[in-house]
């Protein structure tokens, strides 16, 4: 029998070949000076280049590691949500692989862990080395989501957190498929406070974040949490509605008490633009939705793996 793990790591991978050696030797040192057993569990998110192959290196070398590898790409958030169905520690901490996040951070966090907090999540104070496109659009998407939605998610933190069991089981337990992990933790509730930190520019590599994947994540952020782009498509048919029938009074007036001539053309194209133009986009918002309905109801499992690595035959990996 194994000793009882205390802390489990977990760090989503995706393309990450140059960083991973790295980053395991930094994970390493913190966690050997917390003093407490402890797993550091790498999730292999169908990286196409060979950070499979280092992680499973690592893996047959050094028993703390497991290696969970997905048949392909699934998404930085429900690699950490498999993570967590994996994890087997009294206190799980998410890290990101290309230490922008800094590991020693993790002590202060278990810190606060034992003074009694269920969530510890990391404030950053400065982002080093990102693009300006990168801070404002991070900016910008933190206010937007905070004025439309209820749920208080703090602003400026990323997925860099620790978790106490609890939380992660009734995490586990939710079982959305769009999921804005850093939101549900919010969502759930509990102790929570935050250790402040300066995130560090990408070891190496680049960022596995562009602009279509940034768009899709703030996409599933707002929609999981509000219902605010719905009403805003009843507010809008409400005012246009109303400008609609003025206009009509007016229309109908010019025609019958005076003699303005009928120009037209271009009021008649411009009004048609304009109209279609939101209905396309209301159309969408309403789209976005439902999509997303149909994605729950097909209840498809979140993620499927190809092998587990780093568990002894007799382990489980996973308890249900
Ligand atoms: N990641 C992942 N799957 C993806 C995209 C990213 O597991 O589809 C991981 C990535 O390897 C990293 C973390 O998520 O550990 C954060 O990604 P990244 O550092 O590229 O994002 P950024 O810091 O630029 O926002
Ligand atoms: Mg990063």
């Amino acid at each position: 029998m194994s000793v009882k793990v205390k802390y489990s790591v977990i760090v989503p991978m995706y393309n990450e070949e140059e960083v991973i050696d790295h980053t395991y030797g930094r994970l390493k040192e913190v966690m050997d000076a917390s003093g407490d057993p402890y797993e550091l569990i790498f999730v292999n998110d169908g990286s196409r280049d060979r950070t499979v192959e280092k992680t499973a290196l690592i893996a047959s070398a050094d028993p703390n590691v497991r290696l969970i590898d997905f048949s392909r790409n699934f998404g930085h958030q429900i690699a950490i949500s498999a993570g967590m169905d994996y994890a087997q520690g009294d206190a799980i901490v998410v890290i990101d692989a290309d230490l922008q996040d800094p590991p020693e951070i993790i002590l202060q966090m278990i810190a606060k862990w034992k003074e009694g907090y269920e969530v510890v999540y990391g404030r950053r104070l400065k982002r080093k080395g990102e693009t300006l496109f990168k801070k404002l659009t991070a900016l910008a998407f933190y206010r937007l989501l905070r004025s439309m939605t209820n749920v208080e998610i703090p602003l400026d933190t990323g997925d860099f957190r620790l978790i106490d069991r609890k939380v992660c089981d009734v995490l586990r337990g939710l079982k959305e498929k769009n999921r804005f992990v850093r939101g549900l933790i919010s969502w759930i509730g509990f102790r929570q406070t935050s250790v402040e930190y300066i995130r560090e520019e990408r070891f190496a590599g680049e960022t596995k974040y562009p602009l279509k994947k940034m768009i899709g994540f703030a996409l599933d952020a707002i929609t999981s949490f509000s219902h605010k782009p719905l009403k805003i498509a009843t507010y809008l048919g409400f005012f246009l509605s109303l400008g609609s029938f003025i206009y009509l009074i007016v229309i109908l007036y010019q025609r019958l008490f005076t003699s303005t001539t009928i120009e037209g053309w271009t009021t008649t194209v411009g009004l048609s633009l304009l109209f279609n133009g939101i209905i396309l986009l209301l159309l969408g918002v309403i789209g976005e939705y439902i999509g997303r309905i149909y994605d729950e109801s097909k209840d498809r499992p979140l993620y499927i793996v190809r092998e587990t690595l780093g568990y002894k035959e007799h382990e489980h990996a996973v308890e249900e």
